[in-house]
């Protein structure tokens, strides 16, 4: 039997190179950054050097970057800062969309409870934003837009650059979660003008537990632990500098090899839609051609994603759903109900996300398993049955 990793969008198998480039920060210049002694300054010496080289992958300077516990630490701190910054001057809302990680999500909420009035857009059949409909919805009161790079369950890739310009052009600033993106497409923060952005090793082989939230050095930002003066006095405690050294050789090398990796990824992503859109009373989620190399992400009408996710473990294959049973509820995923995917739909969805050594026969395998397991499941499903005997209407045809 096959063993296939297809759940990338959720973590990563750490690289070589990010565990090299650990170890000796965990053997050898294991000293406290803020100390003064020899290891302690190499060790400073190397963060700085990190950051440099992060800065340079992202186009933005050194002190805009700050070094973070991962993505969701990074969206909280640049949504809270926003918001602070904003509230200062008597501006309360927020440009966001419905589909943002919960990390965005909840943060947004939990500001609405303050007082702050959040416009959520539409994102359409497909997940895309409309820079037009962003223009739109920005008023003299708004303080910052927040649009995800790219969708981490459904793959599409916002028009990012575009939506930098509309905000530029209003001053307004404008923060991306760029999670699903950073190491996969290219990015550059300037040219696109982004003003500030998340990111997160586990998502690019680097390890878990660190990532980065660029702000461009006009936009002050909040600390959200308090104690020492580390990352200029933006994130209090001792840096994690094995963690930032695996990270940036990571991002190093996924931007070094960016090119070749999506081609061979986005070819054996496009074979394996291909065969699952065989599967009838099927559909893709998300945008064809604006969507990360390693996503495919589908519905199946008639079944479970749970089950479904159960039956292709016994296969080998790792792979996630959108609906959050885990989260002992019974909702399915808000990102396949934001771009209309009926309720009895959304249940039913599939996310695989495929790693660089993805192979074709692999696809094959992925493909194959994906029918068996869709067929048994709607064999024994009560659903299934409504539909075929007509009881029922099928909404995917
Ligand atoms: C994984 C992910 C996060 C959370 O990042 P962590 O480092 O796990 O906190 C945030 N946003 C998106 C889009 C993600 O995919």
């Amino acid at each position: 039997m096959m063993q296939i990793y297809a759940d990338n969008a959720a973590t990563t198998k750490m690289s070589r190179t990010a565990i090299d480039a650990m170890l000796p920060y965990m053997e050898r210049t294991y000293g406290n950054p803020s100390s003064l002694y020899r290891i302690g300054q190499e060790a400073a010496e190397a963060l700085q050097d990190a950051r440099c080289r992060i800065a340079a992958l992202l186009g933005c300077e050194p002190r805009e970057i700050t070094f973070t516990s991962g993505g969701s630490e990074a969206d909280n701190q640049a949504i809270v800062s926003a918001a602070r910054n904003g509230a200062r001057r008597g501006k309360k809302h927020i440009v966001s969309t419905a589909f943002e990680h919960h990390a965005v999500l909840h943060t947004l909420k939990k500001l609405e409870k303050e007082g702050f009035d959040v416009t959520y857009l539409d994102v359409h059949a497909t997940g895309l934003v409309s820079p037009e409909e962003v223009r739109a919805a920005l008023r003299p009161d708004t303080c910052l837009v927040t649009i995800m790079y790219a969708n981490n369950e459904i793959g599409t890739i916002e028009p990012i650059p575009e939506i930098g310009l509309v905000c530029q052009e209003a001053g307004i600033p404008f923060h991306t979660d760029a999670v699903q993106a950073a190491g996969h497409v290219p990015i550059h923060v300037k040219a696109q003008h982004i003003d500030m952005l998340s990111l997160s090793a586990h998502k690019f082989h680097g390890p878990k537990g660190v990532g980065v939230l660029y702000a461009r050095k006009s936009l002050p930002l909040v600390s959200l632990i308090e104690g020492g003066a580390q990352e200029r006095g933006r994130r209090a405690g001792t840096e994690n500098v094995p963690a930032i050294m695996g990270m940036t050789a990571a991002l190093e090398e996924a931007c070094a090899h960016m090119a070749e990796n999506a081609a061979h990824v986005t070819a054996m992503r496009d074979q394996l839609i291909a065969g699952l859109s065989r599967i009838p009373h099927s559909a893709l989620n998300g945008d064809v051609t604006h969507r990360l190399p390693g996503n495919v992400s589908f519905c199946f009408e008639g079944i479970e994603g749970e089950s479904l996710i159960l039956y292709l473990d016994d296969k080998g294959i790792s792979s996630s759903s959108g609906s959050a049973c885990t989260s002992g509820s019974l909702d399915p995923s808000h990102v396949l109900l934001a771009i209309g995917r009926p309720h009895q739909v959304a249940h039913g969805s599939l996310r695989l996300s495929l790693g660089e050594d993805i192979t074709a026969e692999e696809v094959d395998y992925l493909v194959r398993s994906v029918a068996e397991v869709v067929q048994r499941l709607r064999d024994m499903s009560p659903m299934w049955r409504d539909l075929v005997s007509g009881k029922k209407e099928f909404v995917l045809k």
